[in-house]
């Protein structure tokens, strides 16, 4: 299939040799005009996939619960900046602001920071939250305390791949084949040598990914922690431990496809490495919780009496939704398992609830 964004891409691989595979995913993303993420009808049950806010408000609900605990164990700071990576349509956010609505004080500490690229989809998160300040990345947000949650974010960050061949590791990358587009294997880039040498050792057609950006983003999440105090939590689904194999994966219309096939228009997303995420953020200064499985995490916080409160106060058949909610968000052959979350703090905190 031919779209924009692939006679683009065609062109440009034409003119300057194949193209990594981050620069592939961070252009079917968030190319400007013809990205992924300049849609707007892509969550929900209408669009590609459906995330956990998206499936129910008891998960913001848990969050903001959680992010109102960590603010108490800070001492309650009036100055607080409440960021969010990556919020979608800005449910998420919603759903904690009404969660938390009733803590007091609570409200009057913070304001509101979304890290979001694309255009259309602030729109979208000003309508939810109009107070919301944006911001491209993490650099402008002002310095100060910190309350940070990431669902869904981590995923979408371009990663690198390498696969070895006759003993040596090369990269992939995305070349052209006639009017399609096939991974190749070349030199290996220096992100290389941030891969996890533990995993060095596989044999032949073993491949190897690495998340720069998610790297970067985990240190600079640390390094405010670290600075000025507050706690994160990132959820995703990804792997405690990190190992070999290919988890680039694109959908569409709630079903699989080959991520090369249709630019733009498919969402591309990865496993995300929890331990290298943890790393990162250790490095850094942070201490990290986790990675919990996301089933056991929310009903750890409280999920169960929320689902049986919201039942009680409704019929058969919202009762009905709210036990396929909790289901969908905890059980493992749902998001329990693959979803996993992982706290990062200010060392001087305690110990989450959660974990
Ligand atoms: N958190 C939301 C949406 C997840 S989809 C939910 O749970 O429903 C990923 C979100 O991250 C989108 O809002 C996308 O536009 C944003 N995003 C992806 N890569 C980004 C980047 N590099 N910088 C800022 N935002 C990014």
């Amino acid at each position: 299939m031919n779209t924009p964004l692939k006679d683009i891409l065609i062109k440009r691989i034409e003119a300057t040799g194949p193209i990594t595979l981050a620069d592939y995913m961070a252009d079917c993303l968030m190319h400007p005009e013809h990205g992924y993420y300049s849609q707007q009808k892509i969550f929900g049950a209408e669009g590609d996939f459906i995330t956990a806010p998206e499936v129910s408000q008891m998960f913001g609900e848990m969050l903001g619960l959680w992010l109102a605990d960590r603010w108490y164990k800070m001492d309650k700071p009036n100055n607080v900046h409440l960021i969010e990576l990556g919020p979608g349509r800005g449910t998420l956010m919603e759903d904690i602001l009404r969660a938390t609505e009733p803590v007091p004080d609570f409200h009057d500490a913070f304001t509101v920071h979304f890290i979001e690229t694309s255009q259309q989809l602030r729109a979208l998160q000003a309508q939810k939250v109009p107070h919301a300040t944006w911001h491209d990345d993490l650099s402008s947000v002002p310095d100060g305390p910190t309350l940070l949650v990431a669902n869904e974010f981590f995923d979408a960050l371009p990663i690198h791949q390498f696969e070895k061949q006759d003993g040596r590791w090369c990269e992939r990358r995305v070349h052209t084949e006639g009017s399609d587009l096939t991974m190749v294997l070349t030199s290996a880039g220096p992100k290389f040598a941030l891969t996890n040498p533990a995993l060095h050792g596989g044999p032949d057609g073993s491949i190897l990914e690495v998340c720069p950006a998610g790297l970067s983003v985990a240190g600079a999440i640390a390094e405010r922690l670290f600075a000025y105090g507050g706690a994160a939590i990132i959820i995703d689904y990804g792997y405690r431990k990190s190992a070999v194999g290919d988890t680039f994966q694109a959908m569409k219309n709630h079903a699989f496809c080959n991520p090369l096939e249709a630019p733009g228009e498919a969402d591309l997303t990865t496993h995300v490495a929890f331990d290298q995420i943890a790393t990162a953020a250790s490095s850094k200064g942070a201490a990290a919780f986790g990675a919990a499985a996301q089933g056991p995490f929310l009903m750890a916080l409280g999920l169960g009496e929320r689902a049986q409160q919201l039942a009680a106060a409704t019929d058969a058949q919202g009762q009905e939704r709210v036990l396929s909610e909790l289901t969908r968000l905890t059980s493992s052959d749902a998001m329990g398992t693959l979803f996993k979350t992982l706290a990062l703090q200010d060392p001087k905190l305690p110990a989450p609830p959660g974990f």
